[in-house]
């Protein structure tokens, strides 16, 4: 994650010549140089240790210091250098080799430099690449296109940044503290006279408000307050969830209950409407007692013709649970019937929706195994009818 480099270590002398560079006052960029550096720099797709020098002279001259060692920097700040040659022509034996970072690398380090405070204004570099990053819809981005596709939104707004040389910081005291014409806020610490850490803040910099962590008490979800993109995936997880945790009529159940003559049961051969009502509580099973997987197919519909799924209507005519039945083989090859899951909606649960059910499925499926996991619920519903020897396996 970008946002969590806040600092970077340099040796002394690049210190000590980054700060005086930053006291000077800086001097009017050449426009019409380095934007039509830029455009040759993207149609290589490469630039050049000497187009990089140029690029950041014609934007912020103080960065043209000959004590100022610009690759150095560039590598020290997480840039890869890499060794490229024009392709040679088929009788040439030898190439030229050159020491070059990739188009989107200088437009990052533009980025960064501007960060420390220096007026490399990227937004040209930005502009060009833009279109190319938006256009290929590529899914994955690396650090440098991260930083070009944010650029506009953190522009100016970095979280403080520290370039430090790793002397020990606690006998540091502060030296110096100025603004930069760019209005950034450069403050100097070191342990004698010489600078040993520089933090810099940039104009707009505004502290983000911590976000809380908070479990929903209605849909059970965990997201973090304070961040939008959380709260957003929380409010669409708990409309999903409050389907089935504060269910309300379903229009095609109501008319099943007046025309139908086995509304409750869904078979593989049941509309796929009663197959989302199944499966939606499968999954809310599955999420409760922490199951490994969902034991209904799927929401559109099953493959096995002797699954039985009943979904479990209250006298208001709303869906509060479901439960299922398959034929299974013992070892032995006995067949015999299992219950593998049953949930009803913490609301409705000890209104006798499955005690209800129960002498009809005793004398539909016999005695059928109530299946691993069983909830504590469970286990004293059958203690109470007399049938804990439902949770017996068959040889
Ligand atoms: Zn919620």
């Amino acid at each position: 994650m970008t946002y969590s480099i806040m600092e970077y270590t340099f040796d002394s002398d690049t210190l000590k010549n980054l700060l005086s560079a930053l006291r000077e006052q800086t001097q009017v960029p050449n426009f019409s140089a380095f934007e039509k550096l830029t455009r040759r720099i993207i149609v290589k797709g490469w630039a050049f240790n000497s187009d990089v020098e140029d690029l950041i002279y014609h934007h912020d001259s103080r960065l043209g210091a000959y004590q100022i060692d610009l690759k150095k920097i560039a590598a020290l700040m997480g840039i890869h250098w890499e060794t490229v040659c024009f392709r040679p022509k088929s009788n040439s034996k030898s190439v030229c080799e050159f020491d070059a970072i990739r188009c989107e690398d200088a437009a990052l380090f533009l980025i960064l430099l501007e960060r420390l405070g220096f007026q490399t204004n990227p937004d040209y570099f930005v502009d060009q690449l833009l279109p190319s990053l938006k256009f290929r819809k590529k899914e994955l981005l690396n650090n440098a296109e991260l930083e070009i596709f944010w650029y506009r939104t953190t522009k100016s707004k970095f979280a403080p940044l520290t370039l430090k040389n790793g002397r020990d910081w606690r006998k540091m005291k502060e030296l110096d503290s100025f603004k930069t014409l760019a209005g950034y806020t450069i403050t100097v610490r070191g342990i004698g006279s010489e600078p040993d850490e520089i933090e810099i803040r940039s104009p707009k910099y505004r502290r983000q408000a911590a976000t809380t962590r908070i479990i929903c008490k209605v849909c059970g979800v965990e997201w973090s307050k304070g961040d939008p993109d959380s709260s957003a995936a929380h409010r669409k997880e708990h409309k999903k969830r409050l389907h089935y945790l504060d269910p309300q009529p379903v229009k095609e159940m109501c008319i099943e209950l007046s025309e139908g003559t086995e509304p409750e049961l869904v078979t593989s051969l049941s509309p796929a409407w009663k197959h989302r009502e199944m499966y939606l509580r499968a999954v809310a099973f599955r999420r409760e007692f922490h199951y490994d997987f969902v034991q209904w197919q799927s929401a559109k519909g099953i493959s096995d013709p002797k699954a039985r799924g009943y979904l479990f209507v209250n006298d208001k005519k709303i869906i509060v649970g479901a439960c299922s039945f398959r034929y299974q083989e013992s070892k032995s090859n006995q067949k015999f019937w299992a219950l593998d899951w049953a949930w009803i909606c913490p609301t409705e649960r000890r209104n006798g929706h499955l005690s209800k059910r129960w002498p009809y499925f005793r004398k539909q499926y016999g005695d059928f195994l109530v299946t691993y996991p069983v909830s504590d619920q469970m286990k004293s519903f059958l203690e109470k009818k007399g049938e804990l020897h439902l949770m017996n396996v068959p040889d």
